[in-house]
């Protein structure tokens, strides 16, 4: 329980020094003693009520923990997913269906009915709710600047190699843009595959952690993830979008009459509203269990493409974006491209090597939240030490790893201007 305290910074279980980083709640590094702390002036409001945050912490933590104990050296692909997954989809097609009917419904009763008559009042609002709630496929973020196979044939080359060593098809579309991020994902009805690199990203981690990086990205169009599936968008779009448009407006009326009527409807819509909203957060909250499966299994299908030490080496990065991000943007002010960037993001990295240990701990209480998409990072790290030890399948060589910043050289300086910014 977090109501013991450690006495003179010992710890009250096993006699060991706590630690703190980042001014967190102590904890001890030995036994794990209050890791699971709630950490009030450090952690984002969840829901806004301190009890409710509190509670949602400690369930979160304590699904995240057990998750990782039930699939460490176990299989992590979707056969492994269990009831959450299950869940998911069940939800998922019932929630098409709905929309489905609300539709057909609609479509009846202007069809089959005389026009113009009464129950034209009917089918107007039930195709405006089917519209409001119809699947959403996502698109192309426009900022992402797409690359052409004869712009970057030395990056393309690298993909297609490291998609093959993953097991997963090709990306469709390999598009750069300027977050301090990578992601890939599934767009438009056909799920078209956009592969997207944020180049102060790309640009500042080492020739194998690229491929680590890649070999986990394209491992989400085979990992199962319900994120990225059509079948499964209902569950986290669906309740959500129903919830909105169920959300009683601020009020607008002038008269009496108006505005009782304006009350009475609220008093309908308010309750309804909160209860789709509730049941948006449960299903969310369930689907991003197989999610965080997913992670792992895309982290595992990393270390395959480059090797154990680099996948782990990719996630203590992981930890470092802040540091990362403080040296690309200072030595793009300075003018410098990628091999600076790197360079001086090494160089943070080697000064605080001491502080990973902790630092990854630490992410376990951090990043252990019922609406996280992803794993702690620190537990990801475990379950790969956890696995078979992969020797690197594609092995990228200094020289290629320039030549593929050659090829981005005019992408590389339009975003060092928006850096320099
Ligand atoms: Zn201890
Ligand atoms: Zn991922």
């Amino acid at each position: 329980m977090i109501d013991t305290t450690a006495v003179d910074g010992t710890c009250p279980r096993c006699g060991k020094a706590a630690v703190s980083q980042l001014e967190a709640t102590p904890w001890c590094p030995s036994c794990e003693w209050n890791l699971e702390a709630y950490d009030e002036k450090r952690s984002r409001p969840l829901f806004g009520w301190r009890w409710l945050d509190r509670r949602a912490h400690h369930l979160g933590y304590r699904m995240t923990r057990r998750q990782f104990d039930r699939l460490l050296g176990r299989p992590l692909d979707a056969t492994g997913a269990g009831a959450a997954t299950v869940i998911t989809t069940v939800a998922s097609v019932v929630l098409f269906l709905g929309v489905a009917t609300l539709a057909g419904t609609g479509i009846w009763l202007v069809v089959g009915h005389p026009f113009p008559g009464p129950s034209i009042l009917l089918a107007v609002p039930l195709l405006a709710l089917a519209i409001g709630l119809r699947p959403r496929f996502g698109r192309l973020d426009p900022y992402a600047e797409v690359l052409s196979r004869d712009r970057a044939p030395e990056l393309f080359g690298l993909v297609e190699e490291v998609a093959r060593a993953v097991g997963s098809p090709a990306p469709d579309v390999i598009a750069v843009d300027d977050d301090l991020n990578a992601y890939a994902q599934a767009v438009g009805v056909r799920r078209r595959r956009v592969l997207c690199l944020g180049l102060p990203y790309w640009g500042a981690l080492g020739p194998q952690e690229r491929v680590a990086l890649l070999g986990h990205e394209l491992g989400h169009f085979v990992n199962g993830d319900p994120r990225r599936m059509l079948l499964t968008q209902p569950a986290f779009t669906t309740l959500g979008s129903a919830a909105d448009l169920l959300r009683p407006a601020p009020s607008t009326e002038r008269g009496l009459v108006e505005m009782v009527g304006a009350a009475l409807g609220r008093v309908l819509q308010w309750p309804l509203s909160r209860l789709l909203f509730a049941l948006h957060l449960v299903l969310v909250c369930v689907a991003l269990r197989d999610s965080q499966r997913a992670e792992y299994l895309a982290d595992e299908l990393s270390a395959k493409a480059a090797g154990t030490t680099a996948a782990t080496d990719l996630l203590d990065v992981t930890l470092r974006v802040e540091s990362m991000e403080l040296a690309v943007r200072r030595e793009a002010r300075a003018g410098h491209g990628p091999a600076r960037w790197r360079a001086a993001f090494d160089e943070a990295r080697v000064a605080n090597a001491g502080r990973l240990p902790q630092l990854r701990q630490l992410s376990a209480r951090e990043e252990a939240s019922l609406f996280s998409t992803h794993p702690p990072t620190g537990l990801r790290r475990l379950m790969l030490d956890g696995r078979e030890r992969h020797e690197p399948a594609v092995v990228l060589t200094e020289g290629r790893s320039a030549r593929i910043d050659e090829e981005l050289a005019k992408e590389y300086e339009t975003v060092r201007r928006n850096l320099a910014w």
